[in-house]
């Protein structure tokens, strides 16, 4: 998404970290709900709409439709396929044994957003795909574990970047992420990239949206004609995890668990 980064930096009171861990709880119900509806033959329409009947069952919307671009979001998800990195738009696509799927959500409740996102294999996938897959996500979770109290952003960014580069792919320098409470997009931004030591200090009640967008031949990407979808400027397959994270004087709490505090996209 376009944003402006002009953006205030928001520190939640134990009461808002709590409707927004319940927001997150939604929003990973919704992107299990796309999960299970990612398979050979499904369309990336029927993908969007699994997950938004969990957000109508909840009575809650996505910031994501009517998101102001070129012109307003038309969908409650972005749906993204094999070369797409972020803000596909759901459509007639129909997936097939291989692809690799992200899925970005959010959820709006009683005032708060969450924001997160997984890419899921649709059948048997490629050894390829898969490790993309599995290292993007860990990339995820190397840098939540750097969203301690007193560390400062780079050293968030940083992490994910060695580690990504590490394996011998690549971080987008295009798309980050963000701060998220109130408002889908707040300070601090918070890219992919950094250098250890950098960038404003984490305080308890800050809430990040922390997003490796990940790509296996070249960080350089493009948007369709669409004016959303983002790709892979060579074409080479991209993954994307999002957790929306809390700092707290206990460590790093992420709000975008399941309910039993699973991660959403397994297979059951
Ligand atoms: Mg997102
Ligand atoms: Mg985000």
């Amino acid at each position: 998404m376009m944003m402006s980064w002009e953006r205030q930096v928001s520190i939640k009171s134990k009461r808002e970290l709590e409707i927004m861990r319940d927001a997150g709880k939604i929003n990973a119900e919704a992107l299990q709900a796309a999960a299970d509806a990612t398979k050979p033959g499904a369309t990336t329409a029927e993908i969007n709409a699994a997950a938004e009947s969990v957000l109508k069952k909840h009575g809650v919307y996505s910031p994501f439709l009517n998101y102001p671009g070129a012109y307003p979001y038309p969908a409650s998800t972005t749906i993204s396929v094999n070369e797409e990195l972020v803000h596909g738009i759901p459509g007639n696509r129909v997936l097939k044994e291989g692809d690799i799927v992200s899925v970005d959500c959010g959820a709006v409740y009683e005032g708060f957003v969450a924001d997160s996102a997984i890419s899921v294999p649709v059948g048997k996938v490629s050894e390829e795909a898969q490790r993309l897959l599995d290292v993007t996500e860990e990339s995820l979770y190397v840098g939540i574990a750097q969203m301690i109290a007193g560390n400062r952003i780079g050293d968030v960014s940083s992490a994910i970047q060695n580690f990504v580069e590490g394996k011998g792919y690549y971080v987008t320098r295009e798309y980050t992420g963000h701060g998220v409470g109130r408002q889908m997009h707040e300070g601090p931004q918070v890219p992919n990239y950094g250098i250890a030591g950098r960038g404003i200090v984490l305080r308890p009640g800050m809430t990040i949206a922390l997003e490796p967008m990940v790509l296996i031949g070249t960080p350089a990407t493009r948007v369709l004609r669409d004016q959303w979808t983002v790709i892979s400027y060579d074409r080479s397959l991209t993954a994307h995890f999002e957790h929306t994270v809390a700092v707290s004087e206990n460590g790093p709490l992420i709000l975008t668990l399941l309910e039993d505090g699973g991660k959403p996209g397994r297979k059951k």
